[in-house]
């Protein structure tokens, strides 16, 4: 069973002196001590990559196991929960952030139908997922710490309902030693409808193999309460101008169904030349960049958010202000130099920070291509899953990608993940299918099942997988186990 991260200790007394003493939480206590605005959004924006992740799961058709296998791998990265048995970690720190993280998030989602709808899905399943893959002595810990307003079923209704118990697929389990709890009916909905409940006078009979359903269904149906509550509580919050952007944006990025997940720090900073960008937007471009790029080599210009988009991408990409006049000069080939550097040089050099405000601009995330400046018919700056039509989104697909494998039988595939409106899940499915020659399979996103979030980290692991293959092609030439032919 995979675990979340975990440090061995002793087994007893751990609870005493935490905090927070379980790792497994229903968030019914917000905490109330002072909060930096720094941690009010740290620790909301760790808790949203998890949840993003896990929304793409559900839009990917992931089974249970692999959902539960990358949430973990993401826990792990962004928020980690080490065990109440570890003793080298700050268990209440971290679950002070985890706590923080949650309500925070209630805060930005608590606004609409949709969100409100989205959030608790998806936080339901974390749950899920911790609760399933703590230790054993974590759950029974966290269990007989609540009341989950069950009752045990008793000795004399087991034999009195024998048959009937009898009759819930046990296989080899036998009744007489199996514990059962009754549950008012309406709490266990998804039981009742698989037929694992027995019902008698409104309640059912739960096996405590099933236990588990009660708690998941205890936890949605707070949270779900809660949000309506915090909603109708939030108008009062609207007038403070430091947490309201905050909650703005996070919801926005959760709407995106993307969180500014990845930095361009964390590019590889190597540089690339005006003379490459052609072939390199052939091979390693996400459809919105390899969109600009097409149409900038076909109208030798860009308006203003198209440029603005692109060449803060080559911008992280690696090319040099030299290198970017270079090449916007050369690409603007209808326009004297006079028309060039009046009416575009300061710009580029202004996105570099070497004029106005000297500002070193980042390039964009999907978050904001998704989000901001919305493209006219006759802009190309944008997301293409997102503001193309279907019929134009299928056919630029096909004529930017159909010479590195994807075909028309990928299509519908495609176009129903863009119509549930999850779009960097349908771009990182054609990241998989074209990069399939290179050994990534389907479910794999751009490196263990992440997906992509940024251009140039779309960019970034295209170009550092044909680096894998070249070093790999190189070495079985120096060992000799290349035959070269005649
Ligand atoms: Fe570009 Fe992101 Fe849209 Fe992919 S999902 S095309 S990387 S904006």
């Amino acid at each position: 069973m995979e675990k979340l991260a975990k440090t061995a200790g002793p087994e007893v007394e751990q609870h005493s002196g935490l905090k927070y003493p379980h790792l497994l939480n229903l968030y019914d206590v917000p905490p109330l001590e002072d909060i930096t605005i720094e941690e009010f959004e740290t620790c909301a924006i760790d808790r949203l990559r998890v949840l993003s992740e896990i929304e793409s799961s559900f839009a990917r058709n992931r089974s249970f196991d692999e959902l539960k296998k990358i949430t973990i791998a993401q826990c792990n990265k962004h928020i980690p929960m080490a065990e109440t048995t570890a003793t080298t970690v700050d268990r209440d720190a971290q679950r002070r952030a985890d706590v923080i993280g949650h309500f925070v998030l209630r805060l930005a989602f608590c606004r609409s139908e949709e969100l409100r709808r989205r959030f608790v899905k998806a936080e339901t399943t974390l749950f899920r997922v911790r609760y399933d893959s703590c230790s054993g002595t974590e759950r029974k810990n966290f269990l007989n710490s609540r009341d989950f307003a069950s009752i045990q079923v008793t000795p004399d209704e087991k034999t009195l309902y024998a048959p009937q118990l009898q009759a819930l697929s046990f296989g080899n389990e036998r009744v007489a030693t199996t514990e059962f709890y009754k549950v008012k009916w309406t709490r266990v909905p998804d039981l009742v409808e698989r037929r694992k409940v027995f019902l008698r006078g409104g309640y059912a009979f739960v096996p405590s193999r099933e236990q588990s359903s009660i708690i998941f269904q205890e936890f949605q149906a707070r949270l779900e309460k809660a949000l309506e509550m915090t909603a109708k509580a939030l108008p009062r919050l609207d007038e403070d101008t430091r947490l309201m952007p905050v909650l703005g944006n996070l919801s926005q990025a959760f709407l995106a169904g993307v969180p500014s997940d990845w930095s361009p720090a964390e590019n590889n900073g190597e540089e690339i030349r005006a003379d490459m960008i052609d072939e390199l937007s052939r091979k390693h471009f996400p459809a919105c960049m390899r969109n600009l790029q097409d149409n900038l080599r076909r109208d030798h210009h860009l308006k203003h958010f198209g440029r603005l988009q692109y060449g803060l991408f080559l911008k992280t990409l690696g090319l040099s202000i030299e290198e970017a006049l270079l090449f916007w000069r050369k690409s603007f080939s209808g326009f004297t130099d006079d028309q060039f550097n009046k009416n575009y040089k300061y710009n580029i050099r202004h996105s570099y920070g070497l004029e106005g405000k000297r500002a070193n601009y980042p390039g964009k995330s999907c978050q904001q291509i998704l989000t901001s400046d919305q493209p006219g018919a006759t802009d190309s700056h944008g997301c293409p899953y997102r503001h193309f039509s279907p019929d134009n989104l299928q056919t630029a697909l096909l004529s930017m990608y159909s010479s590195q494998g994807l075909t028309s039988a990928d299509l519908p595939e495609i176009l129903s993940t863009v119509k549930a409106g999850h779009y960097h899940v349908a771009c990182t499915r054609v990241y998989e299918i074209t990069h399939a020659h290179q050994g990534v399979k389907k479910g794999e996103g751009i490196g263990s099942g992440e997906s992509v979030t940024h251009p140039n980290q779309y960019s970034k692991e295209s170009r550092n997988l044909e680096k894998a293959l070249i070093e790999e092609v190189k070495m079985e030439i120096d060992g000799g186990d290349v035959t070269m032919g005649v």
